[in-house]
């Protein structure tokens, strides 16, 4: 019987590989406010960039487009907010995968998960008390059940069982982090990482180039930046793929629902680029030599695909050929299809 399942394992392992369109990759599953998440892939190696949906949403997303979550070997966090880590500690914690941030967005992620608490000097005093008496209540209360070396382990057993309800009971725990930081390159596996600051209102924002070390290719993710800074249009040259953000259009957001303070938000130098600040980088800064231009973090409310779109083209003008510089969308509510070089 084990024998068999093993034998299933593999024909189906080997069905799965075989599905893979190409050895070196990019899968945006989802780009925009409600949710980010990437899968890079080249060689054996493969890397989700963001878990910015649920964990059930990823995986269901993975499976859809063909990548086993089960042979991620990291996670790479671009910054704290929301729409880019929902579903991190349940995926990371379930995959068993080591998650990669900056210490600074760490940091604040923690922050951001743990409760804060309003406890006063003398209830905490109070607290740490009860808590010394309840524990030393235990041991006393095991030293009259057992003796010696049964003590000891009665001891080391409630402090196993502690330890582990203390790792169920904090939202952060994580099977492994790693630290990175901007402007300092990085390996795993087959892909080395180059991670530069982005201009956003989160604590140590980052965008990232992949390079695929054996094919020489690079797979770049620049999203969340209210501009595009020198270092930025620097990190971005000589790409083979670029996701990069063209989250509003200027008029529709400023004839739009949002609140003013949002709005100031979104247009500042932390927020999100444009339609016209990403054509505006295509036209100017870009080199032209990418296969694949993918416009993500749409807004629903204040963008339209096809504004997003003509605006790009426009900027690429001629450089547009049926090898280079085709221009993809990325969107929230499914996933595109691989983009394989
Ligand atoms: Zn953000
Ligand atoms: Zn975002």
């Amino acid at each position: 019987m084990p024998q068999s399942q093993r034998v299933d394992t593999g024909a189906c392992n080997l069905h799965r590989m075989r599905a893979y369109p190409c050895s070196v990759r990019m899968t945006v599953l989802a780009s925009g406010s409600k949710g980010n998440a990437t899968v890079i892939a080249a060689g054996a190696t493969r890397i989700l960039v963001d878990a910015g949906l649920s964990c059930r949403e990823l995986l269901k997303r993975m499976a859809a487009v063909g990548e086993e979550p089960e042979r991620l070997d990291a996670i790479l966090i671009t910054h704290e907010h929301l729409d880019h880590v929902a579903g991190l500690a349940v995926l990371a914690r379930r995959l068993k995968v080591p998650v990669f941030f900056t210490e600074q967005t760490h940091r604040a992620w923690v922050r951001m998960l743990t409760p804060r608490t309003t406890m006063t000097y003398a209830k905490w005093l109070e607290k740490m008390q009860a808590e010394r008496e309840a524990a030393s209540q235990q041991v006393s209360e095991a030293a009259g059940q057992h003796s010696g070396v049964a003590v000891m382990e009665h001891v080391e057993a409630a402090e196993e069982e502690t330890a582990e309800l203390k790792l169920k009971a904090d939202p952060a725990a994580l099977p492994a982090v790693e630290y990175f930081r901007a402007g300092q390159s990085f390996s795993i596996g087959e892909i080395d990482i180059n991670p530069f600051t982005i201009p956003h209102d989160a604590a140590d924002p980052c965008g990232f180039v992949f390079h695929a070390r054996s094919e020489s290719i690079r797979m770049a993710i620049a999203t969340d930046l209210g501009y595009v800074p020198p270092n930025v249009k620097q990190a971005l040259k000589g790409v083979d793929v670029l996701l990069l953000e063209s989250n509003h259009d200027l008029e529709m957001l400023k004839d739009g629902p949002y609140p003013w303070s949002v709005k100031q938000r979104v247009l500042s130098r932390v927020g999100h680029l444009s339609n016209d600040a990403a054509a505006e980088f295509l036209m100017r800064d870009y080199d032209g030599g990418a296969h694949t231009i993918v416009l993500g973090h749409l807004s629903e409310q204040n963008n339209l695909p096809e504004l997003a779109r003509l605006a790009a083209e426009q900027a690429i003008g001629g450089r547009m050929s049926l090898l280079g510089n085709r221009v993809l969308l990325a969107g929230q509510d499914a996933p595109m299809e691989p983009i394989c070089l």
